[in-house]
């Protein structure tokens, strides 16, 4: 029951009709009998003023926090009292916490990642791994490998130079990251060298409604060796991992990540254990729907 008391989060994005988290979140909430509800908050793209209304109405309105999604993730940085290293790192906002009336940004998309990556029995400690794409996405992905310690990340991009700026900015000069065109030769090529563990599409090739796309040339066999990890979750079996699991490689969805991400919001926010199931099972609801 909503009533006098009831804590409220929610997401600002545009569209946000789509979004899993309502559903992820509110049964999180009931399953914990916790009386909190998250709500979606359109905010139309575009329009500066309204970002920054929406984000101090958050504490205008005595909300606990909220998500952020495209295409406010950069947008809503300005108007927040505190960021988190991470999030500054990454250069975009998931997560808002509204602490002691100050507005402090996080991203738990870099952390999510990792920690279904481990779910996936896959540590990244001291290995090599190609990440497909340069945008949002995989800088939080890149994020989360270099900072659990993966030995060499190499950026492929089907832009080069959006590679390059997100290599030079996020360590270009460790020596462990570096940027490649993307082309069907140079992945197959680096995705054949032994020393690589892990391959991750950030890119949005695969996602329904084009379900029959693949970053992968369909000529070629995956490395049996690899972990192939899609962020696409919609739909949950990628062409791309359709691909992996007949080649005997290992194949990981985007829903892990989806879930991880959020029970880290939801944990900043409540200050209790998110249920990993149940958010999980509402996701795979949701998407049935
Ligand atoms: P984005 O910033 O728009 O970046 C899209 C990336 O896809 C760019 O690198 C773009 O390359 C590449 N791309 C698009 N079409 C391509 C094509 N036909 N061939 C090769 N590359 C192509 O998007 P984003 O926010 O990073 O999101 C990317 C995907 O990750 C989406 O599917 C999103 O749903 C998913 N995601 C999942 C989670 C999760 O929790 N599982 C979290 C965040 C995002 P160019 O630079 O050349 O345009």
């Amino acid at each position: 029951m909503i009533d006098g008391r009831t804590q409220l989060v929610g997401l600002i994005g545009w569209p946000v009709e789509h979004s899993l988290s309502p559903a992820m979140h509110n049964a999180a909430f009931a399953a914990l009998d916790l009386n909190w509800r998250y709500l979606p908050l359109p905010v139309r793209p575009r329009a500066t003023a309204e970002v920054q209304a929406a984000v101090h109405g958050l504490l205008a309105l005595g909300f606990r926090g909220a998500n952020v999604t495209v295409p406010h993730k950069q947008a809503v940085m300005k108007h927040l009292d505190e960021i988190s290293n991470t999030a500054r790192a990454i250069g975009a906002v998931n997560t808002i916490v509204v602490q002691e009336g100050r507005l402090c940004g996080y991203n738990t998309d870099g952390d999510g990642f990792v920690a279904a990556l481990r779910e996936a029995h896959f540590e990244p400690a001291g290995r090599q791994a190609l990440v497909v794409g340069a945008g949002g996405a995989a800088r939080a992905v890149v994020h989360g490998l270099l900072s659990s310690k993966a030995e060499k990340v190499t950026v492929l991009n089907r832009t080069l130079e959006r590679a390059q700026v997100l290599v030079s900015e996020m360590g270009g000069h460790s020596g462990r990251l570096r940027a490649l065109l993307l082309t069907p030769e140079t992945l197959v090529e680096a995705a054949s060298s032994p020393e690589i563990g892990l391959l991750v599409n950030t890119t949005t090739v695969g996602m329904w409604p084009q379900v029959d796309g693949s970053i992968w040339p369909e000529s070629k066999t995956l490395p049996a060796s690899l972990t192939v990890f899609d962020l696409v979750y919609n739909p949950l079996e990628t062409h791309l991992l359709q691909e992996a699991s007949i080649s005997g490689a290992r194949a990981v969805d985007g829903l892990g990540m989806l879930v991880m991400q959020g029970a880290l919001a939801f944990v900043k926010w409540t200050g209790v254990q998110a249920p990993l199931d149940v958010m999980r099972a509402a996701c795979e609801r949701e998407l049935r729907r």
